[in-house]
């Protein structure tokens, strides 16, 4: 069902009010220096690495800075699970069975390339949430903390969206089919 075991699931949150802050190039394209075989970190292609840079704007300072750094580690990755139900409902996700600390964006998702989604820097908040709540673990105590139960599983998303809704300061877009 979850060959990759992501952790998502997002519910629509109301606005919230934070630090929203411009980066020098917040469209700019990935350093070339960075590209391996023409691709951005992370494997994304320019454009995809442009959606989330443009993010940056709708996050807390704090967050923007911590997204910024996954991105330029190579972090944030594609995936692409449109084959499967559940891929495509998936908008993204943090692989805590293999990398908790990883954030995976779905080129599969039902309403296309979820980089282009209106979607992405709130679920991109959420998936910082899932992060930081993993930080300091192993893929396997990742996946304990997140597998657990029903129950830990429920807390765990509560505070992922907690932790997001916290430092997403645009109005959160509707949810994508
Ligand atoms: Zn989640």
């Amino acid at each position: 069902m979850d060959p990759i075991g992501l952790s998502g699931g997002l519910k629509p949150y109301g606005k919230k009010g934070g630090d929203p802050i411009n980066f020098g190039d917040p469209f700019g394209l990935c350093p070339d220096s960075l590209k391996k075989g023409g691709e951005c970190p992370g494997g994304l292609k320019d454009d995809e690495w442009d959606a989330v840079e443009a993010t940056y704007s709708c996050l807390s300072t704090e967050f923007a800075s911590r997204l910024q750094s996954m991105l330029y580690a190579g972090d944030v990755r594609a995936f692409d699970l449109g084959a499967s139900e559940l891929g495509r409902r998936t908008e993204a996700g943090v692989p805590y069975r293999s990398a908790p600390d990883q954030i995976f964006v779905n080129r599969g998702h039902a309403s296309g390339n979820f980089f282009f989604s209106p979607r992405l820097g709130f679920v991109l908040s959420h998936e910082l949430g899932h992060v930081e709540l993993f930080k300091g673990m192993t893929p396997a105590q990742a996946t304990a903390s997140y597998e657990k139960s029903a129950a830990s599983r429920t807390v765990h998303e509560a505070g992922a969206a907690l932790i997001g809704q916290t430092h997403y300061t645009c109005s959160a877009p509707p949810r994508m089919p």
